[in-house]
């Protein structure tokens, strides 16, 4: 296993963590199995929080964890809203530790944060009370967060030195935060890439992504991981494997990945730039064209033929249309035109569904 620094912590992360949140609540000892070889194999980052999987994340967590939080870097997660107190959020950390049936988390996360929550988490009495006071008293070790704001204000809440750690989207598909986490990298910030495999999306065959990894990559999966990886500003890449296999792959890519230089780096994102002017010059997904009288899902289907176009996803892209209801795919187009007008890129929406569908139907 590869260990990257994380942030300023002092910390050694495995390049490859694991994300508790998408284990099958009906398989209670694979949950266990799959924590087991992960950390047999050197993953040492848990990512947590109650709210998953119908409040059972944590509690399907616990059984791998077998106690042990110290050496392992086990992470907690809350939200704050305008009624969090600092007596509340300390509930909270505790009930989780409870739970997972540690006594420690190396990393608790405010989550679903944003900076218009800033006033919310800072104020006199509130959830950052909590968390200096649980850090003070050795309970937990750092404070990171984690959300779905804008990059840009992503960057004003790391500048802020209230965080150790951000825990953001970045993959092949979504690079929105990369200047967020140059940033972080400057900042000393510690850096938690989830949704390095898109949720799923990139597991799906595609040998144009695959070839764009320096050297070739085995799977697009492979590619997937690699490419997040490549970037040193990343601590590590945080995958919800719930399976042994996907385990075991993701495992095995880390294990032969020994990093790409920036040249590699900058020759991956101009070609995705590329891809990505490729995608904005045929949808760029606004919804303007909402709502079709007859029910089809206009940027939907836009959205899936673009993955099989731009980014050569072909499988998952028909495997995405087959599974839509049928009033909303291409082939339920009447060709009316009431959608043509109302899109700012003056799409010809009518042909391009019917290439849609004669390319899935
Ligand atoms: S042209 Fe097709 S997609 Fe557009 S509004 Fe008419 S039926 Fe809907
Ligand atoms: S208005 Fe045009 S660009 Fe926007 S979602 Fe509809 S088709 Fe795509």
């Amino acid at each position: 296993m590869q260990y990257r620094k994380l942030g300023k912590t002092g910390l050694e992360v495995s390049a490859l963590a694991q994300g508790c949140m998408r284990f099958d609540p009906e398989k209670p000892e694979l949950a266990a199995q799959i924590i087991d070889d992960a950390i047999a194999a050197g993953v040492n980052y848990f990512e947590t929080t109650r709210g998953y999987i119908g409040g059972k994340c944590q509690h399907l967590t616990a059984p791998g964890l077998k106690g042990r939080s110290r050496g392992l870097i086990v992470s907690g997660k809350a939200g704050v809203n305008a009624e969090t107190t600092a007596d509340s959020y300390r509930e909270e950390i505790d009930l989780q530790m409870q739970i997972l049936g540690v006594d420690y988390l190396e990393f608790f996360q405010v989550g679903w944060f944003s900076l218009d929550k800033m006033e919310l988490l800072t104020r006199k009495g509130g959830a950052l009370d909590a968390l200096d006071k649980a850090r003070e008293e050795g309970i937990i070790g750092h404070i990171g967060f984690t959300g779905h704001d804008k990059p840009e204000n992503f960057t004003r809440c790391i500048e802020t030195g209230i965080f150790d750690s951000v825990t953001l989207p970045y993959n092949m598909l979504n690079r929105a935060y990369a200047p967020t986490i140059r940033r972080a990298g400057e900042l000393g910030v510690g850096v938690i890439a989830m949704c390095p495999v898109a949720g799923g999306m990139l597991a799906a065959p595609s040998s144009r992504l695959q070839q764009l990894i320096p050297g070739g990559a085995e799977t697009t999966a492979d590619a997937a991981l690699r490419f997040v990886l490549s970037n040193p500003n990343v601590s590590t890449a945080c995958s919800g494997m719930n399976t042994l296999s996907m385990l075991h792959e993701n495992l095995e890519t880390v294990d032969n990945f020994h990093g790409a230089d920036a040249a590699d780096l900058r020759r991956m994102d101009t070609i995705l730039d590329d891809f990505q002017s490729l995608g904005d010059a045929f949808c760029t997904l606004c919804g303007y064209c909402k709502d079709c009288p007859q029910g089809v899902d206009i940027p939907g289907n836009f959205k899936i033929f673009n993955m099989a176009k731009v980014y050569g996803l072909h499988d998952w892209a028909r495997s995405r249309y087959a599974a839509m209801d049928k009033d909303k795919r291409a082939d339920a187009c009447v060709q009316c035109g009431e959608c043509e007008p109302k899109c700012p890129n003056n799409l010809p929406i009518m042909s391009q569904l019917k290439e849609v569908a004669h390319t899935f139907g």
